[in-house]
């Protein structure tokens, strides 16, 4: 069996392990344009930061394509034929049996704002942080654009070296995707008592300056003066190459339980997959990492002839920005049942449909948060056990109670 995956993170990495499980034999190729074998995205603003070497990027260990007798080409794959061959930029040929679309996401407005400014970069690759850690200096003003979850890890690591992020986005609050207007104030104000400044509900509507940018321009006409800009506003799934495959495509790669697409063995997985969600059954693209892992590793098993199932994108989100703690789950930005506390600061908030648990919101204090995620995947009734979820400090004993109420 030949099997090519298109993309060398970590839903390929799942692949690769999920493949091996059940076919040792099997000839594996990973094609992948980024030149550096498999690093951890969420760890690129600790390496920027300081906190960690470039060896502490690698999840997996340096031999691990040896010893799962993979070949790597670095390149891009740009045709898919269908009936078996993927063909690269080099002109070189690939043919497969089993094809996994790993390809992930393209930073959005990069290619708009970014194009032949040295000033401009993304905060994607490892490539993007070696062009900011050349850039980058002590009380160097710095225009992070997006205040999503990306954005504010680069702005935290900016706060490490000292420089002055401003962090710009249309969102009247931080996290807007994952948080509602409490928790994102209490973000925006943690933040800003720690020196890293907003311009919030304001659209980009230029970068002024070439080759190097001095000034963003909003739509307003107002603007923000600045010695760098960082591009952080999310990503879009990247699907040319199953489009012009006449493979099936919404916001993502529309994708079955088994991760295989619309034409017969071919897979697609992680931020270009549009799955099923665990809380509704809809296909939607969850562009998180475990996500990513266990769709590729779903694909993989299933590539290798072992039926397996994913079992369904649940949202999941644990970050901690300049020693807050923040976790979301779910449905967590719906209506719901909150506790805030001023001193120390906390919020904790859950959200239900029809009395089953399906959000939750927690900043500081977010022990034994995991249970609570647990009771959002096995869709727990909760029988007035509200306000024991709402407590700063929660009872671990008392939480394991109520997981006995699960249904499904
Ligand atoms: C700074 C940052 C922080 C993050 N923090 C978190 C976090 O805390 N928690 C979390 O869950 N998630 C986090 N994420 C998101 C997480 O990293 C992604 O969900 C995950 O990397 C998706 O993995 P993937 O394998 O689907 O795609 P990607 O990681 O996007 O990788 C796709 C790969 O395919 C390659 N490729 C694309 N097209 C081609 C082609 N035609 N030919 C060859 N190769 C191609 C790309 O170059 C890339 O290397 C973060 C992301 C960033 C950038």
């Amino acid at each position: 069996m030949r099997y090519v995956i298109i993309g060398g993170s970590i839903a390929s990495v799942g692949a690769i392990e999920g493949i091996r499980k059940f076919d040792r034999e099997g000839s594996i190729t990973v094609i992948s344009n980024e030149p550096d074998p498999y690093y951890s995205r969420p760890l690129i603003s600790y390496y920027l930061a300081g906190k960690i070497d470039r060896a502490g990027l690698y999840y997996r260990k340096p031999e691990f394509y040896q010893r799962n007798r993979v070949r790597v080409i670095t390149g891009k794959a740009c045709n898919l034929a269908p009936d078996g061959v993927v063909t690269l930029e080099s002109g070189e040929k690939i043919p497969f049996d089993r094809l996994l679309l790993a390809v992930g996401g393209t930073p959005l407005l990069y290619d708009r704002l970014a194009a032949g400014r040295d000033n401009v970069v993304g905060f994607y690759t490892l490539e993007d942080v070696e062009r900011i850690r050349l850039q980058v200096q002590p009380g160097i003003r710095v225009a992070v654009i997006g205040a999503g979850l990306v954005g504010l890890k680069a702005a935290e690591a900016l706060y490490y070296l000292k420089a002055r992020p401003t962090v710009v986005d249309l969102a009247p609050h931080p996290l807007s995707g994952i948080l509602d207007p409490v928790g994102g104030e209490m973000v925006e104000r943690h933040l800003r008592s720690r020196g890293v400044e907003f311009k919030l509900g304001m659209e980009v509507s230029s970068l002024e300056g070439t080759p190097r940018v001095k000034q963003v321009v909003f739509q307003d006409g107002s603007h923000l003066d600045c010695d760098m800009v960082i591009i952080a506003a999310g990503v879009r799934p990247n699907l040319a190459l199953a489009a012009g495959a006449g493979i099936d495509i919404e916001q993502g790669i529309l994708v079955d339980e088994h991760q295989e697409t619309s034409i017969p063995s071919v897979y697609a997985a992680g931020d270009v997959a549009q799955a099923g969600e665990l809380l509704t059954g809809d296909k939607k693209v969850v562009p998180i990492l475990p996500l990513a892992w266990e769709q590729g590793r779903t694909a993989g098993m299933n590539m290798a002839g072992h039926e397996a199932e994913y079992r369904g994108s649940l949202a999941v989100n644990s970050v901690n920005l300049l020693d807050m703690s923040i976790m979301t789950a779910g449905d967590s930005r719906a209506e719901g049942l909150s506790a805030v506390g001023d001193n120390p600061p906390f919020y904790r908030k859950i959200t239900l449909h029809d009395g089953i648990i399906s959000g939750l919101i927690a900043i500081n204090q977010v022990d034994n948060m995991g249970i609570i995620t647990a009771m959002i995947r096995k869709r727990v009734r909760i029988h007035g056990q509200e306000s024991l979820l709402l407590q700063p400090r929660l009872n671990g004993v008392d939480l394991r109670g109520c997981l006995q109420t699960a249904i499904n």
